[in-house]
């Protein structure tokens, strides 16, 4: 029987639902929730992306600012709006899009950021909060808290259930075996990486399978590494020569044997910008005492 299609789009507009209701009644007492996105140089995928977030703050009511920098702007001054950003009141969340260009120190600019308005979860502070289990007070990964999002709300249980990463990626891999694992949603949960000896086997074990390696667009994981009716969450983006984008998973062959799969695009990279506005709400909300 062929897989449920699990579609990040209407899971996205429930979440976005949510949120407006709650910025409304932000809005009554007078507070309104602002985003400021930090957009250095003109790389498409990043443009996009801010320009995303803006629509999506316009749909939630939350306010979207983009600080457009010069692809040549000196790391100090990157870092120095950052810290402007953090003494700002009105502003509850930061962003930095990536890439930053070739002369500026990632890590030093992300770590810059407030943790209290980190709101893609990028900084120590955050990660530590996601690493020990006080997910309450984090500000946590856009990617990974799709990806529970979508096995949530598809009705998918998750307690007690074998689950397989694949990919320990600081974005998406390692912060989301960590979720998994947290008490509540309590998964057990296998890791896999570049030197796993049996990443097939490791697959079909998965009552719950999650592809985040990004191991290019032809297809790391086939059908037959599938148990079947697992379900299917792909995480990863691969772009292909043509342009378009494909996940790990051979989609075609795998809704064959999942029990319910999500598309690349159309699965969980539809969440991303719905999710960056509840962080933004619940930044707001722990900044001011109200979580
Ligand atoms: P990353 O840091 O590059 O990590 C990739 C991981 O995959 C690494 O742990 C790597 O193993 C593993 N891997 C690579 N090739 C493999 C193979 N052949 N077999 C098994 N494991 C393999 O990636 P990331 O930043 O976490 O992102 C992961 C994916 O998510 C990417 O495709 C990225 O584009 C996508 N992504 C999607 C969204 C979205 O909105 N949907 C957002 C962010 C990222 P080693 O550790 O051994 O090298």
């Amino acid at each position: 029987m062929a897989a449920k299609i699990i579609k990040g789009g209407p899971i996205a507009e429930e979440i976005r639902a949510e949120l407006a209701q709650e910025v409304e009644s932000l809005k009554a007492k007078g507070i309104v929730p602002k985003l400021s996105v930090v957009l250095v140089g003109d790389d498409p995928g990043s443009v996009w992306y801010a320009r995303n977030k803006v629509k999506t703050g316009e749909k939630v009511g939350v306010v979207v600012e983009v600080h457009e920098l010069a692809a040549d702007t000196p790391e100090v001054e990157v870092v120095g709006l950052v810290e402007k950003l953090n003494a700002d009141p009105d502003v509850h969340g930061i962003l930095v899009e990536l890439p930053l260009p070739a002369h500026i120190d990632k890590a030093r600019v992300m770590n810059a950021i407030a943790p209290a308005k980190d709101v893609d979860g990028v900084t120590a502070v955050n990660r530590g909060y996601v690493l020990g289990g006080q997910e309450d007070l984090a500000l946590v990964p856009a990617t990974p808290l799709s990806c529970i999002e979508l096995i949530q709300r598809s009705g998918v249980e998750i307690k007690g259930k074998r689950v397989t990463v694949v990919g320990r990626g600081d974005t998406v891999g390692r912060p989301l075996a960590m979720l998994l694992l947290q008490k509540g949603r309590d998964a057990t949960v296998t890791v896999c990486h570049s030197r796993t000896q049996d990443l097939a086997g490791a697959c079909r074990w998965a009552e719950i399978l999650v592809a985040a390696a990004g191991a290019g667009a032809d297809h790391l994981i086939k059908a037959d590494m599938i148990s079947p009716g697992a379900v299917v969450i792909d995480a990863a983006i691969n772009e292909k020569p043509d342009g378009s984008i494909t996940g790990d998973v051979d989609f075609e062959a795998a809704k064959e044997v999942a029990g319910a799969i999500t598309p690349v695009p159309g699965g969980v990279g539809s969440l991303t910008t719905t999710i960056i506005m509840g962080n933004t709400v619940k930044a707001l909300k722990l900044q001011k005492g109200l979580a």
